[in-house]
């Protein structure tokens, strides 16, 4: 029989079960599972089997078999496949490079298209607010009153406020993110410190939209690509030469949607545009010239969107960004780059299985005995913070461009 023939013949079944066949990109995807030998690395190695056993989550080769399950079959894996963060652990240590969490956005985006009545409640949620305001998180009701609580947290960290530019033909874009836009707001604001500083040509984008990525990941493909096509026009019409962001999200995300739409422009974590485009003899003489701050030992946490899609570079210019600052020693925890389980929306149906992929970080943290513990991201620091504060610990967390911020010279 040929493909065509099976395809006939298969047809009616298809349509009875509103299934629709696989996009050429998505077979390329189906495919890389056929490549996988059975060796089980990626479950020893899964953050999720780990803190919550495989009988809850049955693991990343179990979720790549989903795709070969027929129909029925296919949609019982939802009770597993909105459990995985999206750490890229198994794509990792994968000897056959099966890439797994592309899988999971693939089951997902099957699912929200046929059954999104077994999406999980709390990702309608979501997406509901990206809808209605092209962010991933509501706006505040009230804009003075995120003025007010944006001046409150710069007046506690010591960071001065810079009014918002936003220009045409500027040379660098900083796009702060949905959650620095309008939760972790001092994040946003830190970066503008620290860019103007270094006397970076930047411009800020007229109404933030979303990357896109909360969208892919669970499932909405349609939105996820509407929301970057929007912000390739913003983009463009801006004419700026460079991209900047301070989220790991954002960053993996732009640098996959601007090789994807073609956007021909660089896209850039701001620890990697410090270290690539302003230098470290730069960093390090205006780091290196602060004194008013008493000695600190910091640890890291190496969030999954740069060291594991991204690229594992940023870290070590994360690293030696810190090693340029006065009275900061740096200590290695053991679990530097575990996933924190902020990431896959997982937060926003099972808290408790994301809080319980923390566990193994939070330890590791208190073990180096750390006064501080920093993340270039405000995902992963909003989600160690809240834990380490629930369980006592006394480590205090910083976003790293906060923490830069904080200690760059007055001007
Ligand atoms: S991406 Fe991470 S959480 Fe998901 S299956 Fe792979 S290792 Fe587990
Ligand atoms: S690590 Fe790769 S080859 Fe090994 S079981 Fe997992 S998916 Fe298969």
């Amino acid at each position: 029989m040929t493909e065509e023939e099976a395809f006939e013949f298969v047809k009616h079944t298809l349509k009875e079960e509103r299934i629709t066949p696989y996009r050429k990109d998505e077979i390329e995807i189906v495919h890389s599972v056929e490549d996988c030998i059975n060796c089980g690395l990626c479950i020893n190695h899964c953050p999720v089997v780990a803190a919550i056993g495989v009988d809850r989550f049955t693991g990343p080769r179990s979720i790549a078999v989903e795709l070969s399950r027929s129909p029925p079959e296919f949609w019982s894996t939802a009770d597993k496949v909105y459990l995985c963060t999206g750490c890229g652990t198994c794509r990792e240590v994968c000897p056959k490079n099966v890439n797994i969490p592309e899988v999971v956005n693939l089951v997902r985006a099957r699912i929200f298209k046929h059954r999104p009545d077994l999406v999980p409640k709390g990702l309608h949620v979501v997406r509901e607010i990206i809808t209605k305001y092209n962010l991933a998180f509501e706006p505040w009701e009230d804009p003075e009153e995120k003025v007010e609580s944006r001046d409150v947290r710069l007046e506690r960290l010591g960071i001065p406020y810079i009014e918002d530019i936003i220009k045409t033909g500027a040379e660098v874009l900083f796009y702060p993110g949905c959650q620095a836009e309008e939760l972790a707001q001092e994040v946003r604001e830190a970066a503008k410190v620290v860019l103007s500083y270094f006397d970076v040509d930047f411009t800020l984008i007229d109404e933030m939209s979303c990357c896109g990525l909360p969208s892919e990941l669970m499932g909405d493909d349609e939105t996820s690509r509407k929301l970057s096509a929007l912000l390739k026009g913003k983009v463009e019409a801006l004419g700026i030469k460079k991209v900047v962001t301070t989220c790991a999200g954002c960053t993996s995300m732009l640098s996959k949607i601007s090789q994807r739409d073609n956007w021909d422009i660089p896209i850039y974590h701001m620890v990697e545009y410090l270290v690539e485009e302003v230098g470290l003899v730069q960093i390090s003489e205006a780091l290196g010239s602060t004194s008013e701050f008493s000695d600190v030992t910091v640890t890291v946490h190496d969030p999954c969107h740069l060291i594991r899609h991204t690229s594992r570079r940023t870290m070590e210019d994360a690293i030696e960004i810190l090693k340029a600052i006065n009275g900061v020693k740096i200590v290695i925890s053991e679990a530097e780059d575990s996933c924190c389980g902020g990431g896959g929306l997982v937060a926003y149906h099972s808290k408790d299985v994301a809080n319980a992929v923390v566990q193994e970080n939070l330890v590791a943290i208190n073990k180096t005995g750390a006064d501080r513990i920093l993340a270039p991201c405000p995902l992963c620091t909003a989600q160690i913070e809240a834990n380490l504060f629930r369980s006592g610990s006394s480590v205090e967390v910083d976003d790293l461009m906060v923490f830069i911020a904080k200690r760059l010279p007055k001007k």
